[in-house]
């Protein structure tokens, strides 16, 4: 009896508090931590690879009009089949428009025929206000230096994966680019900062820049303006680019 009793005192002792803990008066009203201002505005998103509605869409397959080439003169790269492709000796390409923070996509392809080893196997490179690069490259059973295979920050950091497709096959970078800032006297406020998915996969996680990507010496940073264009390299391979869009945010 005695051992009947308090194993009811203890079955009431715990269903008591147990009652207390879940007791909503106790408990702040789950309303006051809903947000009810500042509704994300509606994007469509693009079906069937097509560029979300608020892109601003750089290359569409068929026309230069957003470019232009060496010295701010006519892009001489080769358009042909939906794609646009380097043009040896014909120099970088860069958007007429400039960008700050965005997100960007654009498919690459680099060519059939391979010949050479490392650097100058499909070489390219998608280079962020015309200064920061994201390197473009055959890295397909290439190995190379690898803070300069395909997705590095150039000399700056190797991917954390390998991603790459083989050679003629179209492969996606995804980035998001946070541009630097500089104080008005020209010193660093804050470093730009990079993610990059390759082929749908994540390979640089909101790195640090530590500067321009210089082929020479250590990196640095030069003050510019808060928006400069984007520039594709002609490192002198046929490598070829398509469905490029970007979106400011
Ligand atoms: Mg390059």
């Amino acid at each position: 009896m005695k051992t009947l009793l308090s194993v009811v005192a203890l079955v009431l002792i715990f269903a008591l508090s147990g009652f207390a803990q879940t007791d909503p008066s106790n408990e702040p009203d789950p309303k006051l931590t809903e947000v009810w201002e500042n509704e994300p505005r509606l994007v469509t998103p693009g079906r069937e690879n097509k560029p979300p509605a608020d892109a601003i869409v750089l290359f569409d397959g068929k026309s230069l009009s957003e470019w232009v080439g060496k010295d701010g003169g006519e892009a001489k790269w080769k358009i042909g089949g939906g794609a646009l492709t380097v043009v040896k000796d014909t120099g970088d390409i860069a958007t007429k428009r400039a960008f700050g923070d965005v997100q960007l996509h654009l498919e690459w392809r680099t060519p059939k025929k391979v010949s050479v080893e490392g650097q100058g196997r499909g070489n390219s490179g998608v280079f962020l206000q015309s200064r920061y690069e994201v390197q473009v490259l055959d890295s397909y059973n290439n190995r190379t230096y690898f803070n300069g295979q395909a997705g590095s920050i150039y000399k700056q950091y190797i991917p954390l994966v390998n991603a790459s497709h083989g050679p003629n096959e179209w492969q996606t970078y995804d980035i998001i680019f946070i541009a630097p800032r500089f104080k008005a006297d020209g010193a660093l406020e804050t470093p730009g900062r990079l993610t990059v998915f390759h082929n749908g996969i994540l390979i640089q996680n909101h790195v640090e820049l530590k500067g321009e990507t210089v082929y020479r010496g250590q990196p640095f940073y030069r003050a510019h303006a808060l928006k400069e264009p984007l520039k594709l390299q002609d490192h002198g391979n046929p490598v070829s680019y398509r469905n490029i869009w970007i979106r400011e945010l």
